[in-house]
């Protein structure tokens, strides 16, 4: 079980089940939305989510013109979660809203090519420039 909640407190969450992938991202929406070189995510099955609290959503259409979906806390802005077109029935939650951000083991970066040099990252790591043509499967 993943627990976590927004900067205020107003947003509480639970979350069953393993992630299907942690990532590291550094898209330019993703330093926008985080102000920072990038965000760190694990991605879980969307009905293995409980949220309490009022949150607002963000609609963006990506490079690839896929929409995203963002929701944040409507009081504190914390940005919690992500959804994308491509990965139906999936939800990405933000690791730094757990409770236990070290619970996640990211497993790649992806969009390093947008990496700012400040930024430093494992680089052990699976890295791809972009995004890589992945999509979660079931029972891993
Ligand atoms: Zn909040
Ligand atoms: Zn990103």
């Amino acid at each position: 079980m993943f627990k976590g909640s927004c900067c205020c407190g107003d947003v509480t969450y639970e979350i069953i089940g393993e992630p299907v992938i942690g990532a590291h991202c550094h898209c330019i929406d993703c330093q926008k939305r985080s102000g920072a070189g990038h965000t760190t995510g694990a991605m879980f099955l969307e009905e293995n989510f409980k949220i309490k609290g009022t949150l607002s959503k963000y609609d963006q259409i990506t490079d690839g013109g896929k929409k995203t979906t963002h929701f944040f806390c409507t009081n504190c802005g914390s940005q919690l979660f992500g959804k994308n077109a491509v990965t139906v029935g999936f939800m990405t939650v933000s690791a730094g809203t757990l409770e236990d951000p070290n619970l996640i083991e990211p497993q790649v970066a992806v969009f390093a090519k947008f990496k700012n040099h400040w930024d430093m990252m494992d680089s052990s790591l699976e890295t791809f420039e972009g995004m890589p043509d992945w999509k979660p499967k079931l029972g891993v």
